[in-house]
């Protein structure tokens, strides 16, 4: 009897264990396009088509490498419109009783896989460097979950940047020299850019006939569809933007997206690339004296250390994680998420880049559109749901931790140790969209003040019960406490009133 061995738009990889496991003369490959899957939510045109292109090529070269692959399109008339669904019809089609999954990144997946009428066997998703397991032992005992210890751990797991027992260069973490400014000139190198193939081209056609509602730009579409094309953009990393990654990784620059991140993500997250040799290739060009040991540590740290750990929080934290809401925040998401007008330029240009690319980078997620919703109490399912949305590498496992946990610490601290909120100085420090906003960052009240410097201040106050005995949060009480009553309460209550014209809908 043949078994129906299921490959799921993020498990393009030729050596993933569903594959491993599979007989090619007796199995059939089962992939899907289907609708339940690219409308749970209104995802950005240009991650439908990334998506989309590169389950199509990977069919392809199963194909050519002698599977069967029952592969439905989405607008196959036979297309049940879900995983499950397909899986039923395909059983009967072939006569097969038995399912061979990888476990899918996502709760609700792994739930509907579970509920088939079919013997299923989810086999471990083993394209990374730790499992979920691995993950639960570390975190196992311990008060706190941080990211650093787990991330040593892991360095001495795989050897990388280790000379013996020691870190090489003496330190685990150079990211103090990792939080420069971009220079006045930045001039990044221009990333590759992947031109429409046939297959890309058929997908782009399709999306634009059912998704081009949703939020985003789906052209210019440049993202690469296979590994071949993603080897490129991991080649044009390490040679062009590596060196200087370090430097200014936290930098933003208005007009530029991408400067000099690796924008790899999306590549990672479904397949395409694998996290060890990402990881390894940086490390070559270190001792191959091409890259700074900054800027090497700290990319390899944000594979090798964030992007397993979130893994390891999202399965040890359960389904009910993403609708956690420790702070009680309710404010539903303002218009201009969605790219509705608004003054506040730092937002304008992230939220825009975002509409036109489906890309933003970290600090840009974080400390931009992620500080405003924490600052403005938005509801975090809802700022959950964006993010999901809007970005090509949003895959729940990665983007929950993500946004939930460090962003807007709806996980009540199991992610971050404290809340990463900041006034308007830090995104005028790391960036240049002040010159140029309606509002004034140096000014902490009144009309024209800076509206992350209004609720910075109401954010530190109204939550003053959980955070005033945080020891990293202490000094910022005191500071607030000199102040004398009268002035507090007047950015106490500019920020009740920004608060109120952002409930209005009026354009603020
Ligand atoms: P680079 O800056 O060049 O970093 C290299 C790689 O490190 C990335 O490709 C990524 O694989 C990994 N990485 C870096 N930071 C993280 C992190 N915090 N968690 C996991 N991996 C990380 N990343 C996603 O892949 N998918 C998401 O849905 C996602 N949602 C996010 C939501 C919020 C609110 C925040 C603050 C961050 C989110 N991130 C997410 C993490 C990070 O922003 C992206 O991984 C990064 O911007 C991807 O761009 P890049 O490849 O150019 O990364
Ligand atoms: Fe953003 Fe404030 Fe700067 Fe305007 S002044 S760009 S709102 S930080």
């Amino acid at each position: 009897k043949s078994r129906l061995i299921l490959v799921l738009g993020d498990q393009l990889s030729t050596d993933i264990s569903s594959l491993r496991m599979a007989d090619k003369e007796r199995d059939v490959v089962i992939m899907a396009e289907v609708l339940a899957e690219a409308t749970y939510v209104p995802h950005h045109p240009q991650k439908i088509a990334l998506v989309l292109a590169a389950m199509r090529k990977f069919a392809l070269s199963l194909r050519e490498d002698g599977w069967t692959v029952a592969y439905s399109k989405l607008n196959d008339e036979a297309n049940t419109g879900s995983i499950p669904g397909e899986l039923v019809r395909h059983a009967s089609e072939f006569g097969a009783d038995e399912v061979i999954a990888t476990i899918p990144g996502e709760w609700r997946l792994i739930a509907a896989l579970n509920e088939l009428p079919l013997v299923v066997r989810q086999l471990p998703d083993d394209r990374f460097v730790t499992s979920p397991k691995e993950f639960a032992d570390w975190a196992e005992g311990r008060k706190e979950l941080r990211m650093e210890w787990f991330y040593r751990q892991v360095r001495r797991k795989t050897g990388l940047l280790m000379e013996g027992d020691a870190p090489a260069g003496g330190k685990w973490n150079y990211d103090s020299q990792n939080r420069k400014p971009a220079p006045n000139d930045p001039r990044p190198p221009v990333s590759p850019e992947f031109q429409p193939d046939a297959i890309v081209a058929e997908v782009l056609e399709l999306v634009e006939d059912h998704f081009v509602e949703n939020f985003g730009e789906l052209h210019p579409f440049v993202f690469a569809t296979d590994r071949k094309q993603a080897l490129v953009v991991l080649d044009h990393f390490i040679s062009q933007a590596l060196p200087r990654f370090g430097d200014y990784q936290d930098a933003m620059v208005s007009g530029e997206p991408w400067l000099w991140h690796a924008v790899i993500s999306p590549y990672l997250n479904i397949g395409l690339l694998q996290p060890m040799e990402v990881c390894q290739r940086a490390e070559e060009a270190w001792r191959a004296g091409t890259a700074p040991l900054n800027a090497v540590e700290g990319f390899i740290r944000q594979i090798i250390g964030w992007r397993e750990y979130v893994r390891g929080i999202y399965f040890l934290e359960g389904p009910e994680y993403t609708s956690r809401n420790a702070l009680d925040h309710s404010r539903p998401l303002p218009a201009f998420f969605w790219g509705g007008e608004t003054h506040m330029r730092c937002v304008r240009e992230v939220v825009g880049q975002t509409r036109d690319h489906a890309y933003a980078h970290h600090i840009q997620r974080l400390m931009v559109t992620g500080n405003f919703a924490l600052l403005a109490g938005l509801d975090p399912a809802a700022v959950h749901e964006w993010y999901l949305s809007v970005f090509v590498d949003a895959f729940e496992w990665v983007e929950a931790p993500n946004t939930i946990g460090m962003s807007q610490y709806a996980d009540g601290g199991v992610v971050a140790s404290k809340p990463y909120v900041s006034s308007g100085n830090y995104i005028s420090k790391m960036s240049d969209y002040c010159t140029g906003c309606r509002y004034d960052v140096k000014a902490k009240t009144g009309a024209q003040a800076c509206p992350f410097n209004l609720l910075y201040w109401h954010f530190i106050e109204r939550n003053r019960d959980r955070f005033e005995h945080n020891p990293r949060m202490a000094v910022i009480y005191r500071n607030w406490d000199k102040r004398d009553e009268g002035q507090r309460k007047v950015v106490m209550e500019d920020a009740e009133d920004w608060l109120g014209r952002l409930d209005a809908g009026e354009t603020v």
